[in-house]
Order: structure tokens, then C-alpha cells, then sequence
């Protein structure tokens, strides 16, 4: 089956998250994996929300390589779709002008077939190195499926030697991303009459200080070399009851996205340091983002073996990507293995209205990644 065929198959099962419903899309993949020989457990965060481990190992009989397997990885949610904006129904693809449009042709089913195809032309009889297919559900809300398997006491995700995670790159390796940390500022003040407002304390000026301060916030670190300098931005800010009292309480959230030499803790402790005391700070959310070293041979490998599929004839060189992904939390998990996003979907297209992937990416996302699991798999 052509990826594009097996990609328009997993868009048709509906993985909207929320709710999610994996199961079906992710059994699936399951059972053609199983068929040709891999091993294949499935780990269930939620009901119907299952995340999939698939191992294809060596013969019995092969001379094993002491080296690490590789794991490929994927999710298979997507963001909900309004099906009336499109022009074709999200969940029925249709190919036209060279492209397969659907919801999640980008982001991310198509890299998700493409990693299964690949996988199931790989030369099992001349494996000596484990390949490891992960596909994830409920990436889309705060990495819950990669984050669960990272979690399991019986620590289903092995250590691997190199990591590829099929987001849409158009076909461009990235190798890395910021984190995020989303806080909330609570401020409080004392009311009073607004003709009066020496009797009170304003909290809705104690907020705009603190967020003049925190504009002003360097982060006490230089710029990361792959990922450039974190940033700030406040977000939301609400407060007051009405135009003549004096309010007695302010909020406001901001987002961070940070870079992977900034500890997320001591940037904390630095804000509480760096602000006014009279300020409660409440973690929204927490994600660490993840950089690999450019020199790694297996990043060189993979660079070189793109080259030859860039539109342009720009040298690939050391990057990172704008949005979060499953890497961090798998990364992490796996023993810190170099890590490269790398995938056929547009990244300009992922959760937009009318989101389509290119027919001839999704075949040379196959081609790079049967070559990248050859060279690991069947050398020495
Ligand atoms: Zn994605």
C-alpha cells in the first residue's frame, strides 16, 4: 500500500481529541505491525485511549549488534475540525492537485504511515539492531499518551540510541524545541471607595507594575545556539468589579517558552526573586523542551541523507522547530538519546482549516526513513 493510501486510511478514523478515541486508529496500526512480526503492546492511559510500543527484533539466530535499538515515534490525535469551513470533509480525504487533504494529513497521520511503511519494508532477516515504533494518543493536550508510557512503573519506553519523531517538517530535520511555562499572578490589594483611593490599595497598579517589571526580565541567561533566547508574553489579565471601587484583586498569565539550559525551577525561584513579594504564582502548565548536539554522528548521517529531498539547494544546518512535541517527554524517557524531528507533513498546515500533506513527501519520508533504519538496523 502506498503511504498516501495508508495515510488516507488512518484519516478516516475519526481521533478527534478531544474526546480522542485512539483505539480504533491505533489497533489498527497494531494489527498490520503484528501481522509482520512485530511485537505489539498497547497501554492504555484512559478508555479507548491507548498508546502503542510495536518491536520488530533480530532472528534468533542473528549475530547480534551490542548497540541500542532506534525508535521512531508518532501520534495519532488530531485537533478538532469544523467540517463546514472546508471544502473537502475532514474525515473523507480526497487527493487533488498532488495533495491528500484531510484532518491530520500534516499533523501528524501522515508521518505516522510513513514511519509503518517504512517499518514494514524493512528487511527483518537481516536485522541486527531492535527497531521500536511508538504511536501515541492524546498528544494534542499536553503529551498525555507519551507522558503516561514515561510515567509506568514497568518503564515500557527502553533506552534507544537515536529518536526520530515524525511531526511535519516538511521533510527538513529539526533537532529540537523550546519548552513552556504558562504561570499565573495573582495579586491582591484592598477596596475602597474610588473617590478615595489613598484609603485602598489598588491591585490592578500593583499588576502593571509587575508586569513593566517583567517585561523588562532577561532571563539571566545568553541565547541557546540552536533554539535562540526565551521569551515572554503576557497573555491575559483580568481584574476589578466596577469603575468606582478600588479592586482588591488583579491576575494575569503569561507564557514562557523556554530553552533546555534554563532550569524551569530556578527560573521560578529567579521570578520570585526578581518581583515583588505580594504575588501568588500559580503553574499552569510545565513542559521542558529538548536540543540535540549537531555533531552526533547519527544527526550528520540523517542530514546528509535529506539533503537530497530539500526543495532548495540550501545546506541543511542545525535548527529547532517553533511547536512542542512528544519528543521532549520521549527523549527524556529513553535515555537521552540524539533526537530529530523529521516528518512529510507542512508544518504551516497543521490544525488549519483545509490541512493537506503532499503526495510526493509522504513517499520520500518513506524512502528517508527506510534508509535511516537500514543503516541502524542492519549494520554492525
Ligand atoms: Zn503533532
Amino acid at each position: 500500500m502506498k503511504t498516501s493510501e495508508l495515510t488516507r486510511k488512518l484519516i478516516e478514523f475519526d481521533t478527534t481529541n478531544p474526546p480522542g478515541n485512539e483505539e480504533k486508529c491505533i489497533r489498527h496500526i497494531g494489527s498490520l505491525l503484528k501481522n509482520a512480526g512485530f511485537h505489539t503492546d498497547y497501554y492504555y492511559f484512559a478508555p479507548k485511549r491507548p498508546s502503542l510500543i510495536a518491536r520488530l527484533l533480530p532472528p534468533a539466530t542473528a549475530t547480534l549488534s551490542q548497540q541500542l535499538p532506534i525508535c521512531f515515534s508518532g501520534h495519532v490525535d488530531v485537533v478538532p475540525a469544523t467540517a463546514s469551513d472546508w471544502k473537502h470533509p475532514p474525515f473523507k480525504p480526497v487527493i487533488s492537485d498532488g495533495k491528500l487533504y484531510g484532518r491530520g494529513a500534516s499533523d501528524m497521520k501522515g508521518g505516522v504511515a510513513a514511519i509503518i511503511n517504512a517499518a514494514l519494508s524493512l528487511n527483518q532477516h537481516r536485522l541486527k539492531r531492535s527497531l521500536i515504533l511508538v504511536i501515541t494518543a492524546g498528544e494534542e493536550n499536553s503529551c498525555q499518551g507519551a507522558t503516561h508510557l514515561a510515567a509506568l512503573p514497568e518503564k515500557p519506553l527502553p533506552e534507544v540510541g537515536a529518536l526520530l519523531i515524525a511531526e511535519p517538517t516538511s521533510n527538513y530535520p529539526y533537532l529540537g524545541h523550546k519548552g513552556l511555562l504558562w504561570l499565573k499572578f495573582a495579586v491582591r490589594g484592598k477596596t475602597a471607595h474610588s473617590s478615595m483611593p489613598a484609603e485602598g490599595e489598588n491591585a490592578i497598579l500593583k499588576a502593571a507594575r509587575l508586569l513593566l517589571q517583567l517585561e523588562k526580565y532577561d532571563f539571566n541567561s545568553s541565547p541557546h545556539p540552536l533554539l535562540g533566547a526565551a521569551t515572554l508574553n503576557p497573555g491575559t489579565i483580568k481584574g476589578g468589579i466596577n469603575i468606582n471601587s478600588v479592586p482588591d484583586y488583579a491576575e494575569f498569565t503569561i507564557d514562557i517558552r523556554t530553552t533546555p539550559n534554563l532550569s524551569h525551577q530556578q527560573l521560578l525561584n529567579d521570578l520570585k526573586n526578581h518581583l515583588n513579594k505580594d504575588v501568588e504564582i500559580e503553574i499552569i502548565q510545565n513542559e521542558t523542551g529538548f536540543s540535540s548536539d549537531p555533531s552526533h554522528p547519527w544527526i550528520q548521517q540523517v542530514f546528509s541523507l535529506c539533503q537530497k529531498y530539500q526543495r532548495s539547494t540550501k545546506q541543511i544546518k542545525a535548527e529547532g522547530i517553533s511547536y512542542y512535541t512528544d519528543g521532549a517527554v520521549m527523549k527524556r524517557a529513553c535515555g537521552e538519546p540524539p533526537t530529530i524531528i523529521l516528518g512529510p507533513g507542512e508544518p504551516h498546515m497543521a490544525h488549519k482549516v483545509d490541512e493537506f500533506c503532499r503526495l510526493d513527501r509522504l513517499e520520500q519520508a518513506t524512502e528517508i526513513f527506510l534508509k535511516i533504519m537500514n543503516n541502524w538496523c542492519l549494520q554492525f
